[in-house]
């Protein structure tokens, strides 16, 4: 008999793959945690009946997420990350040497768990020295800090749930009185095809708070339509005119990020254009 996972969105339409084992099953105090084990994607995560890693094409996500901040800001040495419990997220922070310290704020210990166990790869910086996991709500968390972080990234499920107030003006304000002066901050936001709205909603909120605001895009195939949203946020740095290609250096080889791709990535499609407008 053959299993197939299934993950529907807007009730209209989705992805599939062909399951070998259910290797996890867990109701835990804030979601559903399943972890498949496939032929075609390797591992995958699953929260909430949607995809959030696989193996295959994690790296994608991750590096986009990380890289284009951490080259934007010209000396980040202290970085919160709220969400990203499978250490994908902390694993591009580290490769950052002028990193000194990073947070990880994870509201369910259950995920840091299992990626250890099931994603080694992914989850291999989560014992770093630099790295300290808070396991508690970044909603609450970032109400504690001020003038604290060079950068901040938002690596969390969709805005339902407790990730619902990830999204909200409120949150956005205590992320800027968060971070230094100089400070950065880039967050998931969505798909454009499957969820314009909430694209729209990130963008106009970030925008009614941060000076700069500007969102870019990248592709992961097991994302619904695959082309994904980052927000990129700041209190004045641009993360095109202020990149500076010569920051990443020579030899540095990721599996998607290039210094030209972080510009290219700015190049929005005119209906993504449009929902990126106040
Ligand atoms: N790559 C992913 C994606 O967009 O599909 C994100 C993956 S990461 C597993 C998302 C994490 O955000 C989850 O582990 C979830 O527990 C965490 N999360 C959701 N809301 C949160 C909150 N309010 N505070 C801290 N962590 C939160």
């Amino acid at each position: 008999m053959e299993l197939w996972f299934k993950e529907i969105d807007e009730s209209q339409s989705g992805l599939t793959f062909k399951v070998k084992n259910v290797l996890f099953s867990k109701q835990t105090p804030y979601q559903r945690l399943d972890v498949f084990e496939t032929d075609f994607y390797g591992n995958v995560l699953v929260l909430d009946g949607c995809v959030q890693i696989t193996q295959k094409d994690e790296f994608v996500y991750h590096e986009m997420l990380s890289h284009v901040p951490l080259y934007t800001h010209p000396n980040p040495k202290n970085v919160l990350i709220i969400g990203g419990g499978d250490g994908g997220t902390v694993r591009e922070v580290v490769k950052h040497p002028e990193v000194d310290h990073v947070d990880l704020v994870e509201i369910d210990e259950v995920v840091i768990e299992v990626a250890k166990k099931y994603f080694p790869e992914v989850s291999c910086e989560l014992d770093n020295p630099k790295l300290s996991i808070l396991p508690m709500d970044g909603i609450e968390y970032i109400k504690s800090k001020k003038n604290h972080y060079d950068v901040i990234l938002i690596d969390s499920t969709d805005p339902v749930g407790p990730a619902e107030g990830l999204i909200v003006s409120s949150f956005y304000q205590n992320a800027f009185d968060t971070l230094t002066d100089n400070g950065v901050m880039a967050v998931q936001a969505e798909s454009p095809f499957f969820y314009p709205e909430w694209v729209r909603k990130i963008y106009r909120n970030l925008h009614g708070v941060f000076p700069v605001t500007k969102f870019y895009l990248s592709f992961t195939p097991t994302y619904p339509g695959g082309m994904w949203t980052f927000g990129f946020a700041s209190k004045g740095l641009d993360p095109v005119t202020d990149f500076a290609p010569s920051r990443v250096p020579a030899g540095t080889s990721f599996r998607y990020y290039t210094p030209d791709l972080h510009q290219a990535a700015f190049q929005l499609p005119a209906f993504v254009q449009e929902l990126c407008r106040e």
